[in-house]
Parts: structure tokens; sequence; C-alpha cells
């Protein structure tokens, strides 16, 4: 019996290692280029869409490093720097 409980909080010790690590990224595709891991983001429209890390940072319009994101018309999920922001969302 012993041992079994042993086994058992090896197991439930790993599993939640394996959650922990597994928080906050997807193995869903990137929306733009299918890399993994992604991020999920929710979209205006109550989507969840997923996006690499690259084109998460990275500016859609100018490739500055981006700090925001908006969801566009399309319902996809644009990462822009400061000014591009500003431009695309006025
Ligand atoms: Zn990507
Ligand atoms: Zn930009």
């Amino acid at each position: 019996m012993k041992k079994i409980a042993k086994l058992l909080t090896l197991v439930f010790g790993l599993t939640m290692i394996l959650m922990l690590s597994a928080c906050g990224t997807s193995n869903e595709p990137c929306v733009y280029c299918e890399k993994t891991p992604t991020k999920s983001y929710k979209t205006a429209t109550g989507d969840t869409t997923y996006i690499c890390k690259e084109h998460r940072s990275t500016c859609f319009f100018c490739n500055k490093k981006a700090t925001k994101h908006y969801t566009s018309g399309l319902g996809l999920e644009i990462f822009t720097c400061k000014d591009c922001y500003k431009e695309a969302t006025k």
C-alpha cells in the first residue's frame, strides 16, 4: 500500500510540473506562420487565436517592437508598435 501511495504522489507531482510548464503557452500553430509554441489571445469577437513569440513581439506594419495589439475587422489579432497602433485604431 505504501508503495502505491508513493507512486501516486510521484505521478501527481509530474502532472503538476507538466501543467505548470505548459501554462501560458500552447501547441496550437501560430495564425501567421504555423510555428509553435504559441500564446493564446481572446479576440474582440470572442474567438481564441494563437500567436507565436515572433509574431506577438514584432509590429505587423513596420517590424518594430510590438507593444500593443488589437482585433482587426477580419477577426485577426494584429500586433503593432505604439505608433502603428495609433494609426490603425484611429
Ligand atoms: Zn508566427
Ligand atoms: Zn509599427
